[in-house]
């Protein structure tokens, strides 16, 4: 193996982590890293946050400037790769250069989904994936100015919070019930909304967009129920699609994602998958895609272990984290848990919340600016742990000790 060519599509957090990872375990072959954006690799976190708030200081380079010259990896930046021929083990890159190699990790990332009845209005209709479109919105967030924020997922709620930070005024418009809604439970949206609202945000929950148009100078969004609300731009995130391009013309096997197994296998014997755009087959048959820093992580460091043909290792609940209104918010495990219980307050955090199953086992946890617990509280997921209620409930019960107690 050490003579090879590891080839990996998509310079962003999984193909930059599974490059150095590569070099970690002492892979000594050629490492390509290609990627289509012109940045060095960047951490995608910090731009609905800091990259908008302090940007002249804020970092999110994923390694140093120096470092793939010193781990002798050939990183191609701004030209993407437009062809992928898995029986001649080729790419083509756009310009002109092929690369053989025996293996391929695509770590191609997701794309934004478009609304295209709010890109027809054209110049002031924003979207939020990279550090160019972060830059973009940090000249729209000015003190006084209108915003629409369409969707209200994690990217709708963190740039509600930055913009308010940054003085502008925010109206948020989701067409589902309630927000955060496919990554969070219900007790925690509501309480989510009402810190919004608090901080001066006008909510829309459960309506949508019937129509998008330009009166004037400004932008009319008018909604289902006959609301007008009216902004100077709109910034939009209606969630994300992956990338499987590539992995299409490879006649891989696709389902919301290219398809790979616990190793990050795609169908293809010598062709893996991490992040974003890898979507996994769960014992029970269901695929799993999750769109997260630490997945994105956690499947390069999987991917590239299997390439070397070394043991996989163990991994926790999955993980996530977002930052908004002064709240530093983590999840672990299933966030669509049947019940949920307060070990403290979400009115005065710090505070953490249990996910039970039917079977009263602990399947989830959510802390709110008690980052210290999210250890004991992935301990006790993984033990699925059962505990009284009363005792979970109880922040004068150490969670260190009912996590090393629990069976
Ligand atoms: P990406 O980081 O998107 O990288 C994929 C790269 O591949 C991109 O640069 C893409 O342009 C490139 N590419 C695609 N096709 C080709 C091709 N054919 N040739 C060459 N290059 C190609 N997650 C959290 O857990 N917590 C957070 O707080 C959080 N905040 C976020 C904030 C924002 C604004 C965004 C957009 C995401 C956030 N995420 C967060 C999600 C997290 O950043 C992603 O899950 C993670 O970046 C996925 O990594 P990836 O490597 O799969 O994809
Ligand atoms: P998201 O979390 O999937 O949320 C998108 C929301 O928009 C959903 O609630 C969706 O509702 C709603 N929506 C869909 N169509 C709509 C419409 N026409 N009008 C109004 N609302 C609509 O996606 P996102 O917030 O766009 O984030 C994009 C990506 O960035 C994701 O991969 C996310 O994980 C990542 N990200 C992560 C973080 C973090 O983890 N802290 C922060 C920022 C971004 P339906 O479910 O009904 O479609």
């Amino acid at each position: 193996m050490n003579a090879s060519t590891i080839a990996i599509v998509g310079a962003g957090q999984a193909g930059a982590t599974a490059a150095a990872e590569l070099r970690r375990q002492g892979y000594t072959g050629r490492v390509v890293l290609i990627g289509d954006e012109p940045h060095a690799p960047y951490e995608r976190p910090p731009l609905s946050k800091d990259v908008l708030l302090q940007p002249d200081t804020a970092r999110c380079a994923i390694h140093a400037d120096d470092f793939y010259q010193q781990q002798s990896i050939e990183l191609r930046l701004g030209v993407p790769v437009v062809a992928l021929d898995p029986h001649a083990r080729t790419l083509a890159l756009r310009d002109g250069t092929t690369i053989v190699f025996d293996k391929v990790l695509l770590a191609t990332g997701a794309r934004v989904r478009r609304l295209p009845m709010l890109d027809a209005l054209g110049d002031g209709v924003h979207t939020l994936r990279t550090l160019d479109d972060a830059r973009r919105l940090h000249a729209v967030l000015k003190p006084g100015r209108r915003v629409l924020l369409v969707g209200a997922g994690v990217i709708g709620l963190e740039l509600a919070s930055s913009a308010v930070d940054l003085g502008a005024e925010a109206t948020v418009i989701e067409q589902a019930p309630r927000a955060m809604m496919r990554c969070s439970p219900p007790m925690l949206s509501e309480h989510l909304c009402d810190v919004h609202r608090a901080r001066g945000v006008s909510l829309h929950l459960g309506v949508p967009i019937v129509s998008a148009t330009r009166e004037g100078g400004e932008i009319v969004l008018t909604l289902q129920d006959g609301t007008r609300c009216t902004g100077d731009a709109v910034i939009y995130g209606i969630g994300v699609e992956p990338e499987t391009t590539l992995a299409r013309m490879a006649a891989l096997d696709i389902d919301n994602g290219i398809v790979v197994d616990a190793q990050c296998r795609t169908s293809h014997p010598d062709i893996y998958a991490a992040g974003d755009a890898a979507c996994r087959r769960a014992a029970n048959g269901h695929a799993v895609r999750e769109e997260t820093w630490e997945n994105a992580n956690r499947q390069a460091v999987t991917a590239t272990r299997a390439m070397l043909d070394l043991a996989p290792e163990s991994a926790d609940a999955p993980w996530f984290w977002t930052d908004q209104c002064g709240l530093n918010i983590q999840f672990a495990g299933d966030m669509a848990a049947p019940e949920w219980l307060a070990r403290g307050s979400l009115a005065a955090p710090p505070c953490v919340l249990f996910g039970l199953d039917g079977e009263g086992a602990v399947v989830g946890a959510i802390t709110v600016n008690q980052g210290r617990d999210m250890r004991s509280a992935k301990a006790l997921i993984g033990k699925r742990a059962r505990i009284a209620r009363e005792v979970l409930v109880d922040s004068t019960r150490n969670l260190r000790d009912l996590a090393r107690e629990a069976a």
